[in-house]
């Protein structure tokens, strides 16, 4: 099989390395007989998958014991609910910093549950997307909590700042940002993401939640989403996605032996830099976005002829470089370069950039 380079912005490359583990394990698990996928989630052997998983991710982002760790289901999309029905006890505001489509999406949901402030930071100079710096950010005075998503997977945008705001909850959409660097989670109060972006396959969702917002259980929220009657079950309220759970864990022990946090980040800025550099360097591709805003995780940018771009996805897909199409609602070419993205695989679509360029520019 020649090398394929997948470029998906979720579900989303895995590990070979990790993937090679549970295809090693599929039809027999540590000697058991059976696969993961079939034994008890209140087993012996499936509680320890889950504490070590936990214990890894504990690891890998430095997370103190005064928050919890939740893995849940519903996805991205399910904590836009549970954030307002687990934070807001009446129908008090919180602020919805308006940065690009998920964003929008997750003050779009909250409206259901109470007033949401959109608070927009977009902004276009001489065709230049950049953000407003948090000491911008019009926050109001009442809101509870400020939500905000520091990588907007689909706009290509990020926001590297840490947040500092007294007497705020700081929600973060984490969804295609964790794991890709350090952060200093004090900084934040409740953390979300769902699996199939940055760390496995789709199914699972990862929350980090300071303990003591955690408070008694809602009168509203559907229990599967209240963070109290999860904690209070150790994440097994519901029968979780078991394989998600222990692919996750898989994922999270590849990231430690490859040096954790700190090594991957430096990886991710020189995949990412390279990617940049080819493209400012050319009059043939295009991206607009002000440097200090730009993904690490979803290089977004476009043919200056967009003509082009089908043969584009053709040929790339033919050179072994698959899912560059941008989302529907932007179009163009979307590179997602996630931590599963070695460096060789950026180098191959640098290459296949030129070599492109070379023959329609
Ligand atoms: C993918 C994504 C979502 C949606 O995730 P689901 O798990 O499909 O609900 C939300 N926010 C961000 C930032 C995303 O990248």
């Amino acid at each position: 099989m020649n090398v394929v380079y997948n470029f998906s912005a979720g579900p989303a490359m895995i590990p070979k390395e990790v993937l090679y583990i549970a295809k090693k394990e599929l039809q027999n698990w540590k000697k058991s007989g059976s696969s993961i996928m079939e034994i008890s989630h209140r087993s012996k052997e499936f509680t320890q998958v889950a504490i070590e998983a936990e214990k890894d991710l504990r690891d890998l982002m430095s997370i103190p014991d005064s928050y919890r760790v939740l893995f849940c289901q519903g996805g991205a999309r399910g904590q836009f609910s549970a954030v307002p029905m687990n934070l807001l006890r009446n129908a008090e505001s919180a602020d919805y910093i308006d940065s690009g489509y998920w964003s929008q999406c997750a003050f779009i949901e909250a409206k259901k549950y109470c007033i949401p402030q959109s608070i927009l930071i977009r902004k276009k100079i001489n065709e230049k997307t950049s953000l407003l710096p948090m000491s911008e950010w019009n926050i109001t005075k009442n809101s509870v909590y400020i939500h905000y998503c520091p990588n907007e997977t689909i706009d290509g945008l990020s926001i590297y700042e840490e947040p500092n705001f007294e007497n705020k909850i700081i929600v973060g959409d984490f969804s295609s940002f964790i794991l890709s660097r350090t952060i200093n989670i004090e900084n934040y109060d409740l953390i979300y993401a769902g699996a199939q972006k940055n760390i496995g396959p789709a199914g699972i969702t990862i929350i980090i939640i300071r303990e003591k917002l955690i408070r008694h259980i809602s009168k509203i929220s559907p229990s599967i989403l209240d963070y109290k009657k999860i904690s209070e079950h150790n994440s097994m309220f519901n029968t979780p996605p078991t394989f998600s759970w222990y692919l996750s864990g898989l994922v999270f022990k590849w990231l430690k032996k490859e040096g954790g946090l700190k090594r991957i980040e430096k990886l991710n800025k020189k995949k990412s830099h390279l990617l940049y550099t080819k493209i400012d360097s050319s009059n043939f591709y295009i991206n607009k976005i002000e440097h200090k805003n730009r993904s690490q995780m979803n290089v977004v940018f476009d043919l200056v002829d967009p003509k082009l771009n089908e043969i584009f996805f053709k040929e790339a897909f033919q050179f072994g470089l698959m899912a560059l199409r941008g989302h529907r609602i932007v179009g163009g070419i979307r590179a997602s370069i996630y931590n599963a993205m070695p460096l060789e695989g950026v180098k191959s679509l640098v290459k296949f950039m030129s070599y492109f360029e070379k023959r329609y520019g």
